[in-house]
């Protein structure tokens, strides 16, 4: 464990000693690898950033309020030492900004690289949701190893409460480390701030949830990328040798593709070809889906991350869509060429309003059962409600057009794709406002009043799990406040049960869990150290089912959405399916569980896909 040092150099700096009365910076810069060290300059050197992290007074670890890099080799059970950072950004190295290769193998700055990105994902997310956000484990750190195993490999683990980053032998024999890779940290981090938002969307549902927890992953970290203007300017600007080092950019290379090619392939042909193996170049291959309205029926698209893609596909060509738009807004008709920094600069922002509008959404998502229609409904509502003047962008309207290309259509089908009101009548008379706020007992008593106007299933448990209050901050200080609450229902239902609510188990899995089940008179018979009944064990072959909504209530208290996933809905029989046939549903002692998804594993099983496709020849 990191010690805290009394005497550190620089660390005073920070925090001065004499109390001022001047407020402290709310942010700092700190320098980063822009992507990664496979994206270089003209110059030879690596592209590097400067970012806005939250200000704090870190001590060596680094550790901070919600951070704690904790340099460990599981592989080679080595403790690299705990790591001190620069007080501030003009105490960095000069090698850190000027992207010296000699950054590659400095331990030090892949410790700022990750720390720096992580808090600024976090931050990205607190601003988007208007509200703090906690880790989905009861630590206010998240641990991370920059250099965690050997292995091309990176993963989020709840139950190790961190983020683990591999590194592995490149092709010149030198080691690459993920930890250097902006969207492999962006990517990974994004898991673990979805996991606090939507903890079921861990568990297995239908293709689409696991492909959702990949494919927003990507978008959140690309878009992270893309709204860097380091990155941008360098994958637009022509070489000085044949420009002149022009401030101008030609009307021929900012259409639609061309920016597709420059920005989204230039970026992909760009990354490190040694981590293609680690991300399975979900940029590349998601840039160059071909648009098939029958995509997400094929096969080959059932699984996670294939089907993933196909979401940040959409993402990412509304992306570019906008931007060639705006690049044609900032002329007139005739216009021969523009500005390269003002082009720069709607780029950058688009990024960084889709990555907001993506993030806002997760609030509105069902907190079960999700589908891409449901991301997409959530989506657009979001934006509405916080930034309803889309005309600057019309990001809502791209969105949907570009989705629509690959068969995905929103869940709620009233033309505008926003989700509907809520059911009319509801009762609020005898709920206390102030506490609906905050406490889960006042929301579970406004939906007990209200139960049969909100589907609240007989024979189905209900739980409010969440109650979170937030204030956002939209464009030109535009403010909402909202109440944002999720309850589930669960089911434990026998055979019997399950057909009496027209759920239709498939057969071996119903005789599977028949033999399975074990003999139970007696057990714990003469023991005295009994352990209690497992809670979810009701004796039977049952199989659990699950539902749920959020609620979201306006500043006054009322409801404004309700999205809701039927425990009993038509759609389970098609789940229970999907689970039994991938292996996600498991019959054990005469009881059904769900298999959590295992990042680690699909990432693992990514890498291995990656190596085997470049044969397919994108
Ligand atoms: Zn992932």
């Amino acid at each position: 464990m990191p010690t805290r040092k009394p005497k550190r150099p620089g660390a005073t700096r920070a925090s001065p000693p004499t109390r001022s009365s001047a407020p402290l910076p709310p942010t700092r810069q700190m320098t980063i690898v822009a992507q990664d060290p496979g994206v270089r300059r003209h110059d030879g050197g690596i592209l590097m950033a400067q970012v806005a992290v939250p200000a704090e007074d870190l001590i060596a670890g680094p550790t901070g309020y919600r951070v704690q890099v904790v340099d460990y080799d599981a592989t080679e059970r080595r403790f690299h030492g705990s790591h001190s950072l620069p007080a501030g950004e003009e105490d960095e190295p000069p090698a850190w900004a000027k992207g010296s290769d000699r950054i590659k193998d400095d331990f030090r700055f892949h410790a700022q690289n990750v720390y720096a990105l992580v808090m600024r994902t976090l931050a990205r997310f607190e601003f988007a949701l208007g509200r703090r956000l906690s880790w989905s484990f009861p630590s206010h750190q998240l641990k991370i190893a920059p250099h965690g195993m050997v292995d091309a490999n990176a993963f989020y683990s709840p139950g190790d409460e961190g983020l683990v980053f591999g590194y592995f032998a490149g092709q010149a024999g030198k080691p690459v480390y993920t930890s250097l890779s902006h969207d492999i940290v962006v990517h990974e981090a994004t898991h673990a701030l979805l996991d606090c938002l939507r903890e079921r969307y861990m568990y297995a549902s239908g293709p689409d949830q696991a492909a959702f927890h990949e494919g927003f992953a990507d978008v959140v970290a690309l878009l992270s990328v893309f709204s860097l203007p380091e990155v941008v300017e360098h994958l637009l600007q022509p070489r000085p040798s044949a420009r002149g080092g022009a401030a101008l950019i030609s009307r021929e290379a900012v259409t639609v593709e061309a920016l597709s090619s420059s920005a989204l392939f230039g970026l992909a042909d760009q990354m490190g070809e040694e981590m293609e193996g680690v991300r399975g170049a979900p940029l590349r291959q998601s840039a160059g889906l071909p648009a098939r309205k029958d995509i997400l029926e094929t096969r080959e698209f059932q699984e996670a991350h294939r089907r993933g893609e196909v979401f940040v596909a959409g993402v990412l060509n509304a992306f570019i869509a906008a931007w060639a738009i705006r690049i044609r807004k900032l002329g007139t008709d005739d216009q021969k060429a523009y500005p390269i920094d003002a082009v720069v600069e709607e780029g950058a922002d688009i990024a960084a309003t889709l990555a907001t509008l993506w993030i806002r959404a997760l609030d509105y998502m069902p907190p079960v059962h999700l589908e891409f229609g449901d991301a997409l409904s959530a989506a657009l509502t979001a934006d509405a409600e916080l930034r309803p003047d889309d005309s600057r962008f019309e990001l809502r309207a791209h969105l949907l057009r570009e989705f629509a290309r690959y068969g995905i259509t929103p869940a709620s089908n009233n033309g505008s794709g926003i989700w509907t009101p809520p059911p009319e009548g509801l009762r609020y008379d005898r709920v206390r406002f102030d506490s609906m706020r905050s406490d889960k007992d006042e929301v579970f008593r406004f939906i007990w009043d209200n139960r049969d106007k909100l589907r609240l299933r007989e024979g189905a448990f209900t739980q409010v799990i969440s109650v979170r209050p937030c204030t956002r901050v939209g464009p030109d200080g535009f403010v909402v406040r909202e109440t944002v609450a999720e309850y589930y229902q669960v089911a434990r239902l026998t055979p019997a049960e399950l057909k009496s609510r027209n759920v239709v188990a498939p057969p071996d899995y119903l005789a599977t869990l028949a033999a399975s089940r074990q003999p139970r008179n007696g057990a714990g018979a003469g023991d005295d150290t009994q352990t209690p009944p497992d809670p979810t064990d009701d004796g039977d072959d049952v199989t659990p089912l699950y539902g749920g909504a959020v609620l979201i209530f306006d500043e006054y208290g009322r409801l404004k959405h309700w999205v809701h996933k039927d425990v009993f809905g038509e759609r389970q029989t098609e789940r229970l399916a999907y689970l039994w046939n991938e292996g996600f549903l498991v019959a054990d002692g005469g009881a059904a569980r769900f298999r959590p998804a295992r990042f680690s594993t699909i990432h693992l099983r990514r890498a291995v896909d990656a190596h085997r496709r470049p044969a397919e020849g994108w």
